[in-house]
């Protein structure tokens, strides 16, 4: 099931590729976007701060 907000958390299965935004940073007015696969579990954000918990939000899919 798509996760409807199209947010997920450092840690979570991604059920949709495509290339996503930490919005940790986006608030801190920092540029941190990663590409995730299918099936791939979202990584830490490098340019949070410790522990590097970190939103990803979905911003281009590859599937619809
Ligand atoms: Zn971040």
């Amino acid at each position: 099931m798509p996760n409807s907000s199209n947010n997920y958390k450092s840690g979570e299965l991604c059920d949709q590729p495509g290339r996503y935004q930490c919005l940790d940073c986006q608030w801190a007015e920092m540029e941190s976007t990663i590409e995730v696969k299918l099936g791939v579990i979202f990584p830490y954000c490098k340019s949070c701060p410790p522990p590097h918990d970190a939103t990803w939000h979905l911003l281009s899919g590859k599937a619809a």
